[in-house]
């Protein structure tokens, strides 16, 4: 049997943590599906067109990774596919409080589907998409903490 993982999240936008993760994971896995949610109740600051495009363009060297939008539960996304990991990355002592919730919530709803947790390389370790927003609203350059194929001007 194959063993598929899905990396879900919003990636509003990719980061380089995000695509350390997924990198690194690769080897570990005979595919990895990169799930971006499309959350309709959540307002994002990049279409869903965009976050695709940039994390399409981030893993296209890597023949076992590929991107798929999902709406609904990250569970059902699971199923559909025939993926039995689920990876996250860990950056710090909150995330694990927060993927252990997520985790077992997960597990009952699904008891086939193993959690994966991958340690973030200490580099990456403050890298969040929420405060990458903020520098962008703000004008700054995030440069460094995105994939190279990320521009956010385009
Ligand atoms: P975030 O909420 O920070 O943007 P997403 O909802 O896109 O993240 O999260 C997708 C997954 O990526 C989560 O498992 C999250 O913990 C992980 N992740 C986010 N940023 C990093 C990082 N800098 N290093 C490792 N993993 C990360």
């Amino acid at each position: 049997m194959k063993r598929i993982a899905v990396f879900p999240g919003s990636f509003d936008p990719i980061t380089r943590g995000h695509e350390n993760i997924v990198r690194r994971s690769a080897k570990l896995f005979d595919e990895i599906i990169v799930a971006i949610g499309n959350n309709t109740s959540k307002q994002s600051m990049f279409s869903i067109d965009q976050r695709k495009g940039w994390v399409d363009k981030t893993f296209e060297n890597i023949p076992n990774v590929r991107t798929e939008i999902y709406e609904g539960l990250t569970v059902d996304f699971c199923k559909k596919n025939g993926a039995t990991f689920l990876l996250r990355g860990l950056r710090n002592g909150g995330d694990f409080e927060y993927e252990r919730t997520i985790a077992h919530m997960n597990k009952a709803l699904w008891n086939e589907l193993e959690t994966i947790l991958v340690f973030t390389e200490p580099e990456f370790a403050s890298v969040h998409s929420t405060v990458i927003r903020e520098i962008i609203k703000n004008k700054g350059d995030v440069s460094q903490f995105v994939p190279q194929y990320v521009s956010i001007n385009d």
